[in-house]
């Protein structure tokens, strides 16, 4: 490997994130050596995102560091793990050090905040295309899994729904968000992973998922994997200002329920639990909302403030399923 390579990594990879006290050789061997704690499991995961799919030519670096670490983040937030470790696969058209520069600091900003350490990876030349691999801590047989839905269960869901999507329907010229595009864009650019979230409600609750694919689809997983059906109640959907003003508009619920990029939890709850889970939702940085139920069944039902079923959103639904 020629020596700017190591040079290379040593400037923007070497002390990136939190320093860990169980990285026990991190960047810079042929391996990381970890230690796990004895009485916690391992939770993994990894996202690629490549350029002109998952995000566009000339994006800010820093906010693609600060994505590419997010989206992988979330999926810990997803299972109620406590992220610990990251590796990142780097394919560069070009050595381009401000740009490595900026995006390391976006990575490494949410790194830290997250206590997160990166501890490998490997950088080759290509068209640009990002892997992160996450690995978390989770006790044994608590993780938050999309089999574990009971009948009756109520639905929750974190932050506001389709702001992301809103984003990337106005970037590309189909919709004018007038003075409220910067703070779509930013929901879409900077998302935030709930790890909060998921380690607080951990205690009460088995199953969640993050809504990365939109709602529907994302609820669907549960629904597929705890064999059930839900019900969504459409007027207590958590909307931004912008997202309702183009619901208000257009009557196109396709944004909330279907658009994806959100990076929201929607957490499964035992209905048991719902005074705690309110106390608990009063401590976060975040909303949390109550959006419907679990119930016997297949697919996704919405229903409007009477009750009667919205008519034009199960063929949006039952179109997401069969793709
Ligand atoms: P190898 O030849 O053993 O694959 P490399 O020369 O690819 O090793 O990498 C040298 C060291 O730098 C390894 O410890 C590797 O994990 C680390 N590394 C390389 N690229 C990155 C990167 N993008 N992020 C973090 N660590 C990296
Ligand atoms: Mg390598």
């Amino acid at each position: 490997m020629p020596a700017s390579e190591f040079q290379l990594i040593e400037r923007h990879f070497a002390r990136l994130g939190a320093a860990r006290a169980d990285v026990l050789l991190g960047v810079g061997d042929d391996c990381a050596l970890l230690q796990v704690p004895a009485d916690r499991q391992l939770a993994v995961s990894i996202d690629t995102l490549v350029e002109g799919t998952h995000f566009f030519p000339g994006v800010d670096p820093e906010s693609l560091g600060h994505k590419a670490l997010a989206v992988n983040l979330s999926d810990l937030a997803a299972m109620g793990a406590e992220p610990a470790w990251v590796t990142l696969a780097l394919t560069l058209p070009r050595v381009d050090e401000p740009w490595l520069a900026g995006f390391c600091r976006g990575f490494a900003r949410l790194a830290a905040r997250h206590q997160v350490q990166l501890v490998g990876g490997d950088t080759t030349r290509g068209p640009l295309s990002i892997s992160v691999q996450v690995h978390g801590f989770v006790e044994p047989g608590r993780a938050l899994r999309r089999d574990q839905a009971q009948a009756g269960d109520q639905v929750y869901v974190t932050g506001s729904l389709g702001d992301a999507g809103l984003a990337l329907l106005a970037a590309g010229g189909g919709y004018d968000a007038g003075d409220r595009l910067a703070a779509l864009q930013q929901q879409l650019d900077w998302p935030q992973p709930r790890i909060s979230v998921g380690q607080a409600l951990r205690p009460l609750c088995r199953c969640a998922i993050d809504i990365s694919d939109g709602l529907l689809a994302d609820l669907g997983h549960i629904c597929e994997k705890s064999h059930l059906g839900a019900t969504l109640r459409q007027a207590a959907l958590p909307l931004s200002e912008a997202v309702a003003d183009y619901v208000r508009a257009t009557g196109d619920w396709s944004i909330p329920l279907a658009a994806g990029d959100d990076y929201e939890l929607c957490l499964v709850v035992p209905a048991e639990h719902q005074a705690e889970v309110g106390r608990i939702a009063r401590t976060l940085d975040v909303p949390l909302t109550l959006i419907g139920q679990m119930e016997p069944g297949a697919g996704i039902r919405c229903i409007d403030a009477a009750g009667n079923p919205v008519s034009d959103l199960q063929g949006g639904y039952d179109h997401f399923r069969n793709t």
